[in-house]
């Protein structure tokens, strides 16, 4: 695929980038690894300025950005400020938190003392998807760098132009320039870079496949990685919930990014009791909603990021359909190769469809009838994915004894299923392993070392 920005709502092309050779791309890890040796030795204020000076460019700059995400993947202009804003935050978090994340542990052994000490690996490649171009990357870079560590980012090929501002954004900030690049690459170096001893780690968030394809070649070369892979959230509203409530945040979780996130929830579970209730009132939310161009400030969604992932998705839907699914809202793209997708619901939902089985990455909602709380768990958790999970219930006790049964890497009660910097993030199953955000993050990509002393 060509490394290009094409506006998903025009149809139009933007800019046209030359991939990367491997001549250019190994000089890039040469100058990184040797970025990574002198950045090991500064010290925790010193990365704290810069991640800081990062915060304050990408709030002065949260315009053009917002433009650039609506431009080259169709982000609404108030989703785009508010996802730089989010990056910022994560930046100054670190810089208050990552030296405390990653003081000595003193531990009590037979030593005169002992303790965990946490040193950088070195360089670490960051693959990420097109979704969120820009929080996927900071919330990798912010505690990759307060580590000690240095970043290569391979970007989804659709969204170079957001790659390079972040990496004009860390250049700007005082950071040595080769202790953060872009590669403009397209994959077949990433195998190259997994087999070279100067790449250390790598993290990945996007699909299954890719995941796999990517952990496979990292663990051929013994090298860590953490995935942050595809999810098929479950959001279930028992029958004491408060329903006019968890609609509402319903149709927001399943809109969020026009549906493409991996926390969107997408399969909601709902106690039979109220369940005709929920169905009437999450249509109604999901039919108000604009769409539009992402650069309008009235758009409530805008068009997928591209012509392929909306046809797959259609895709998916029509195979549903006809392996039984029921159309309970009707929406969808108007023919093939738009990216218009407008907001679906689909109910009977059964083992062996699609639907079932599979992320829809889109603003389709899959609606199930549960029997009972016990029976609400079952549905949930029988699913591939395990990123996660929403339960309604104004009876909390029985929320949390619900949470400590989700097979997930996150539960929210009667709240919409977000990353936050002072919360582990992450899944089970296959939606990934490893953890990104909080401090386990930031230990992720360090060498926990222990030292005896006698
Ligand atoms: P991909 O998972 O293919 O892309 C994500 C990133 O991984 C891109 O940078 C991509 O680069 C890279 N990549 C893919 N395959 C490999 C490989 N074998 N080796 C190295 N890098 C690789 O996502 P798509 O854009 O194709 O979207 C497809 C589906 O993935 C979606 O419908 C959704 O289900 C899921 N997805 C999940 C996301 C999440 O947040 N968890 C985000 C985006 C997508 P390149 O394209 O150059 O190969």
């Amino acid at each position: 695929m060509a490394i290009e920005s094409i506006n998903p709502y025009t149809g139009r092309r933007l800019r046209r980038y030359a991939a990367f050779s491997w001549a250019k791309t190994e000089r890039i890890l040469a100058q990184a690894h040797r970025a990574a040796v002198q950045w090991r030795t500064t010290t925790f204020a010193e990365r704290a300025a810069v991640l800081r000076r990062a915060a304050a460019l990408l709030r002065e700059r949260q315009e053009d950005l917002a433009r650039l995400m609506a431009l080259e993947m169709g982000k609404p202009l108030r989703d785009g400020r508010a996802e730089a804003q989010k990056c910022a935050a994560c930046c100054d978090f670190y810089a208050a938190h990552a030296e405390n994340f990653l003081a000595d542990e003193l531990v009590k052994t037979d030593a005169g003392r002992s303790f965990i000490s946490h040193a950088p690996l070195g360089v670490v490649l960051a693959i990420m998807p097109w979704n969120f171009p820009l929080w996927q990357v900071v919330r990798f870079a912010a505690p990759a760098l307060m580590a000690g560590n240095v970043g290569l980012l391979k970007h989804a090929p659709n969204v170079p132009q957001c790659a390079l501002a972040l990496e004009k954004i860390f250049h700007d900030a005082g950071l040595p320039p080769a202790a953060f690049r872009t590669l403009l690459i397209e994959t077949d170096l990433v195998e190259k870079l997994l087999a070279d001893d100067r790449l250390r780690a790598v993290t990945l968030t996007g699909s299954e496949r890719a995941g796999s394809a990517v952990a496979a070649a990292a663990g051929q070369h013994i090298k860590k990685t953490v995935l942050e892979l595809g999810g098929s959230d479950p959001f279930i509203v028992l029958a004491d919930a408060d329903v006019a409530l968890a609609a509402q945040t319903a149709a927001q979780a399943r809109m969020i990014n026009a549906g493409q996130s991996c926390i969107a929830a997408k399969r909601f579970i709902i106690e039979k009791p109220v369940y005709r209730e929920f169905v009437q009132l999450l249509k109604g939310h999901l039919a108000q909603l604009r769409y539009g161009d992402p650069l309008d400030e009235a758009t409530d969604y805008g068009p997928l990021a591209r012509p392929d992932l909306a046809d797959g998705l259609a895709q998916q839907v029509a195979d549903s359909v006809a392996q039984g699914a029921k159309i309970e809202l009707a929406g969808g793209q108007a023919q093939p190769g738009a990216t218009r997708f407008d907001p679906m619901v689909l109910s009977n939902i059964k083992p062996g469809q699609r639907a079932y089985t599979e992320e829809l990455f889109g603003p389709v909602a899959l609606v199930f009838v549960a029997k009972d709380a016990a029976d609400a768990v079952r549905l949930a958790n029988d699913s591939r994915f395990g990123l996660g999970a929403a339960v309604w219930t104004r009876d909390v006790a029985q929320g949390e004894a619900l949470a400590r049964q989700l097979e997930s890497g996150a539960v929210f009660i009667n709240g919409l299923v977000k990353s936050m910097n002072e919360l582990p993030f992450g899944g089970v199953k296959k939606s990934g392993y490893g953890r990104e955000l909080s401090a386990l993050g930031i230990r992720e990509f360090v060498n926990q070392k222990s030292v005896w002393i006698a």
